[in-house]
């Protein structure tokens, strides 16, 4: 995907941090939060080719839009989740609900719908979701039940309920999953069609100004081309080929909402003086709320900005790399900002700082698009499939490649990422032979090893080359500083879950902890306090009380 050359994404993240600075002080963000109450106002602004005209990024050109690619898509989920995560799912579900036309719809369809999303400036909603199909949306009672003329199907009444819809009382068109006669299938349904109604907006714990709510079809009549992609049943499998890019998104919103509770912590620590010195140099402070937040972060973005440039070469699906990217994004953005609460002491814990509403926005990240239990049993079965093919290969030789960047990077922690997936590829094994994977906790647990693992190969990756990305705010020696960090921990957390599992399944062989290579990753821990403070003495110079 072609998408949009640098100078160009640049512009437009500048203009959106402009449009941020003018329009959304966070006073008026509060004020909305307060209240419960939807911008439309905004969202009409930012989708407004002569303000910000966001939308148009997810649009081909070929329907009047800018063609975004998923990275330019990622480095704009992740500003506009610095702004505010309810603004930004608002701008998202557009994203998502225009995704089964983008993905599934014909070529008279994409030509419509698109064209119309994009001059129109339609707000557009994603209804999957069902009161009694959430994670599990193959369970969904949704229906269209074929209208027939002549004995020619010409349309289809929808009745059902679904629930938890973005945008769902605000939006102008509505992508609905339903159950056709030929299987689960999605269907276009425009604002105000007879016997469409949405539920008043929801009283939620966090991103209230995002609207979400119910719909409610009573027979709900649509013409037989509003069917997308005009053949029943594909309703799941598009559904699913657009997961690695969609959580590639949600992954970057974890991200900017992270940074966003922990650059204020960082510049907040600087003020602060107690006993007799400001937070940022007392080391206890630093190393315990801010630095492993900020290794975690740039740990998750390396493995996210990995994936978004192999979707934007051409690599289709990457479900369980988009899972990847989302467990450690969203878990990383979740515990930052929870963190950064702590960071701020009681002024933390009061409405006059930011970080109390990110906490409580960020949390949505870790349940919509899929839970982090999801993304935990989804990762494990798409890895376990690639293990059992590959005869066990696939980690060694992951380990391998590791050992490479190791020889011409000896400073990233590829070291200590290798031995991190030799000890996943013994424990996998030894989940095998003994049958544990035939229990749910262990292969959560696995799926969750697994996502660590893959993230620490991606940052060493990404710290061992000449030049970073233009994503990088740090400087060579921090950001390796920061992969060795991040390396050394999963090695010694990957030692630790394996241990926890197999023995704990009263399995565990003599002599496990040495098969998993636990004192080699335990001789390599040397070192890691040095860096700990250097990124801590960073992290203020990067971020100065301003
Ligand atoms: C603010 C908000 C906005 C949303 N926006 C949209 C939208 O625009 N469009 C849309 O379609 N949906 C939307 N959703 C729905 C969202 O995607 C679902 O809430 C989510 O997928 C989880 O489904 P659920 O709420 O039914 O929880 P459940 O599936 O009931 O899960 C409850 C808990 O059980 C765990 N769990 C579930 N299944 C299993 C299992 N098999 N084994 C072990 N544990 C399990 C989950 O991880 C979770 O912790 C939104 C939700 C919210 C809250």
């Amino acid at each position: 995907m072609p998408g949009l050359d640098a100078m160009s994404r640049i512009q437009t993240l500048e203009s959106l941090k402009q449009y941020a600075k003018r329009r959304l002080p966070y006073e008026f963000l509060r004020k909305l939060d307060r209240d419960n109450e939807f911008p439309a106002a905004v969202l009409k602004e930012m989708y407004d080719p002569d303000v910000l005209g966001l939308h148009l990024l997810l649009i081909p050109e070929e329907y009047g839009g800018l063609g975004g690619s998923t990275f330019d898509i990622y480095r704009v989920c992740e500003a506009l989740a610095h702004i505010d995560l309810g603004i930004a799912t608002s701008v998202f579900a557009t994203f998502l609900g225009a995704d089964p036309l983008r993905v599934g719809g014909t070529k008279e369809q994409k030509q419509h719908w698109m064209n119309r999303i994009a001059e129109e400036r339609l707000l557009v909603a994603y209804g999957a979701t069902e009161p009694n199909a959430g994670s599990d949306l193959g369970a969904l009672t949704t229906k269209a039940v074929h209208v027939v003329e002549d004995g020619k199907v010409v349309g289809y009444k929808i009745t059902g309920n679904k629930q938890w819809i973005s945008n769902g009382s605000v939006a102008d068109l509505y992508t609905i999953l339903a159950r056709a006669p030929g299987g689960p299938s999605w269907f276009v349904i425009e604002k105000g069609t007879p016997g469409f109604k949405p539920n008043p907006h929801e009283d939620k714990h966090g991103i209230r100004l995002s609207d979400t709510a119910g719909l409610v079809l009573d027979e709900v009549f649509v013409p037989a081309d509003r069917l997308i992609g005009g053949e029943e049943g594909l309703g799941l499998r598009q559904a699913q080929s657009v997961f690695g890019y969609t959580r590639v998104m949600v992954a970057a919103f974890g991200l900017g909402a992270g940074w966003e509770a922990l650059e204020t912590a960082i510049r907040y620590s600087q003020q602060r003086i107690q006993s007799g010195g400001p937070l940022s140099e007392k080391q206890g402070y630093m190393l315990k709320l801010i630095v492993p937040n900020a290794v975690r972060l740039e740990a998750a973005r390396a493995h996210i900005e990995e994936v978004a440039l192999r979707l934007d070469g051409g690599e289709e699906g990457l479900q369980t790399e988009g899972a990847v990217a989302k467990l450690s994004a969203t878990e990383a953005g979740n515990r930052a900002a929870e963190d950064a609460i702590q960071a701020l002491g009681g002024y933390g814990y009061t409405k006059d700082f930011p970080v109390e509403k990110i906490k409580r926005d960020v949390k949505i990240t870790c349940i919509y698009e899929g839970t982090s239990e999801i993304m935990e049993m989804t990762i494990f079965r798409g890895r376990w499939r690639e293990y059992m093919r590959s005869h066990g290969r696939c980690y060694e030789d992951l380990a391998v490649k590791m050992d490479g960047v190791h020889a011409a990077c000896p400073n990233v922690g590829a070291d200590s990422a290798a031995l991190g997936l030799r000890a996943l590829h013994r424990i996998l094994e030894e989940c095998r032979s003994q049958r544990l994977t035939h229990q749910q906790h262990v292969t959560m647990r696995l799926g969750a090893g697994i996502a660590q693992a893959e993230t620490a190969a991606a940052f060493a990756h990404s710290a061992a080359r000449d030049r970073y990305s233009e994503t990088v705010r740090f400087d060579a020696e921090t950001w390796r500083a920061m992969s060795r960090v991040y390396a050394r921990e999963t090695a010694l957390d990957i030692c630790h879950m394996g241990l926890k599992l197999v023995c704990g399944a009263g399995a565990g062989p003599a002599g496990l902890a040495d098969a998993l290579g636990l004192p080699a990753v335990v001789g390599k821990l040397a070192g890691s306090l040095a860096d700990q403070d250097l990124i801590a003495r960073k992290l203020s110079e990067v971020f100065p009380n301003r």
